[in-house]
């Protein structure tokens, strides 16, 4: 998943216990066998019984906003027990058939987060559960679009976000990111839309609106995706295409036209690309992230269609994800640095490969921004700001901070500034091989690391001071920076526009959006508002369609109270629901005195941004 949420959403989070202390979690051996890890987000009991396989049949309505029919689990009951344990949120239980037979079931009382168990009695031998179910209306996984929320105004949408613990809500699953199975789907649903799920999609409608879907690469069920909608597929190259809205898909189609050749970088990186096609899928506004890195589709944002490809970076970061996450993935959420951390590292490898050292520097210097930033909000003490995060009785979304994004892949640069760049990148090849479709957690990547890497070199080890990256608060001192030769240009006309230069006069003609980020944001806050007004005329920022400009154009203007942006300002806001965005632009109002201007906003436009989003704004601007 690309960085969505800001570390602020952290302290916003009530951290509440799940009061109940008989919770099914899952160990995982680890590869000395000295350390059991726990998933604690999930309530099956997948260790003991291997769930082996997944036929999904479901009818997907559109209007009355629910998914319906049967999902029938392959098993085997290595463990011999007498009860099997699913993870199941807000879902309606139709009926249990095992081996054929109808069966007595039982729910567990709802848990926080979690959800409810569904118990279903197997014998030893069982080897097939039928389950009949029905989601519900809190299914924390669909947003159901109107057509006024997409594009073409003319169908209804649906798309999934699985990740973290959200497959639960439309699959009873077992719902651990250690748990894989390999999967097929029949989905319906109204003719004339089209269905793609990860996993071999179509690329034309189907008369009958009936969808048949395969994947034979076993995946965790935080990669089991959907989507159903007016959209329509266009191939870049024989292994990599687009699918979006009919009217905005040449659009899509131009931004993303480089995709064969990042998927060519990275592979030249760290080996073959192994899960067939690589297709994006640009969805309707309301998308709550950046993008999510869904096997052989990856689910993306529209804010990235900037008109001159200068955001596709996000792409590098969901291929990436192809090797790191998707392929060798984190065994907990505990561990998500493990998916995150890799892969920044690995787009930013991607990206230097395609841009040069210079551009991804800046990149760099941008993460490294952000991770101060996140530091700040969180407490430079407090323990979420450590790799290995403890989310004990809390939403697994309160690790999604930047500390797992940038603090993570700050670790590996140092440890390749350590040993060398050939050096690492044979290792993180042979790592990815070695672990190729498989779960790993914090621990046994660090005895990897020591066994494959550092050879037991205990002044290396202790000079890089890895316990102080993985288990110690803050950012350590010996932290690598990025060269700043593009971004010590962006200071010297920043200064010489604070010192009284006119915008007209400064020398910004080459600068990408990185520069103008950079830019941007180390100005002073306020600034005046004839400050604003000449940086507005000179360089059109009210009307930037760049969504990264715009959002912290928008920000500066509220703080200034600039208020010619204001009616840009809001249309933003109404058209965009990547939380990313929302969240600090909101803050920004409720903080310097603009409350009643946050509250106006966000109550027009509320029904257009996903629940999770809402979620977040709620406790920020309501106080819920
Ligand atoms: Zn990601």
């Amino acid at each position: 998943m690309l960085k969505q949420i800001s570390s602020a959403i952290i302290l916003l989070s009530v951290l509440s216990s799940c009061g109940n202390d008989n919770n099914t979690t899952k160990e995982i051996p680890s590869s000395n066998d000295t350390t059991v890890v726990r998933d604690l987000h999930t309530q099956s009991n997948a260790d003991e019984v291997t769930m082996k396989h997944l036929d999904l049949d479901i009818n997907v309505d559109l209007t009355g906003k629910q998914i319906s029919g049967n999902a029938t689990w392959q098993i085997e009951n290595k463990g011999k027990i007498k009860t099997l344990k699913l993870d199941t949120y807000d879902l309606t239980i139709d009926s249990v058939k095992v081996d054929g037979n109808k069966v007595e079931y039982k729910l567990d009382a709802f848990v926080e987060h979690l959800g409810s168990a569904l118990n279903i009695p197997i014998s030893e031998n069982s080897t097939n559960v039928i389950i009949y179910y029905k989601s519900g209306a809190k299914a924390t996984a669909l947003q159901w679009l109107t057509p006024q929320q997409t594009l073409g105004k003319k169908h209804p949408f649906l798309y999934t976000q699985s990740e973290s613990i959200y497959a639960r809500s439309w699959i009873p699953c077992a719902d651990g990111p250690g748990i894989r199975y390999t999967y097929n789907a029949r989905v319906t649903v109204p003719k004339g839309l089209m269905a793609l799920m990860s996993a071999e999609n179509p690329q034309r409608l189907s008369d009958s609106g009936i969808y048949h879907f395969k994947m034979e690469i076993p995946v965790p069920a935080y990669l089991m995706a959907l989507a159903v909608g007016d959209v329509s597929f266009k191939a870049i190259d024989e292994r990599t295409g687009v699918y979006a809205e009919p009217n905005m898909l040449e659009k899509v189609h131009y931004e993303f036209a480089e995709t064969g050749k990042m998927v060519h970088a990275a592979e030249q990186l760290y080996g073959p690309y192994r899960w067939g096609r690589y297709d994006i899928l640009v969805l309707p506004p309301g998308f709550p992230i950046g993008g999510m890195e869904n096997p052989r589709l990856t689910f993306c944002t529209p804010t990235v269609i900037a008109g001159d490809r200068s955001l596709v970076n996000l792409i590098a970061h969901e291929l990436a994800h192809s090797w790191s996450g998707n392929l060798v993935t984190n065994a907990t959420w505990n561990d998500f640095w493990l998916n995150e951390g890799f892969t920044v590292y690995f787009e930013r490898r991607i990206s230097e490969s395609l841009n040069g050292k210079d551009y991804v520097d800046m990149l760099w210097e941008l993460g490294y921004q952000d991770l101060e930033k996140a530091v700040e909000d969180i407490g430079a003490d407090n323990k979420d700001t450590w790799l290995h995060i403890d989310l004990k009785d809390r939403d697994p979304d309160d690790g999604l901070t930047d500390i797992a994004y940038e603090k993570g892949a700050l670790l590996l640069r140092l440890i390749e500034e350590n040993v060398g760049r050939e050096k690492f990148d044979v290792f993180l090849k042979k790592y990815f091989d070695e672990h190729a479709f498989k779960t790993i957690h914090t621990e046994q990547f660090l005895s990897y690391l020591r066994n494959n890497l550092l050879n037991n070199d205990k002044a290396l080890e202790e000079k890089i001071n890895i316990k102080a990256w993985v288990y110690g608060p803050g950012i350590p001192s010996n932290a690598p920076r990025a060269d700043h030769v593009l971004f010590d240009k962006v200071n010297a006309e920043r200064d010489k526009f604070l010192k009284g230069a006119a915008a007209s006069s400064l020398t910004t003609s080459i600068w990408t959006t990185h520069e103008w980020l950079h830019f941007l944001r180390k100005m002073p806050k306020p600034l005046t508002k004839e400050q604003m007004a000449d940086l507005d005329k000179e360089n059109k920022f009210t009307q930037s369609g760049n969504s990264e400009i715009a959002d912290l154009w928008f920000i500066m203007s509220v703080a200034t109270g600039y208020d010619v942006a204001y009616p840009a300002m809001e249309k933003f806001l109404s058209s965009v629901g990547r939380r990313k965005f929302l969240e600090p632009l909101y803050k920004e109002m409720m903080t310097s005195g603009k409350q009643d201007m946050a509250k106006t906003i966000y109550a027009k436009y509320k029904m257009n941004y996903h629940p999770l989003a809402q979620g977040t704004l709620d406790k920020l601007i309501e106080g819920k």
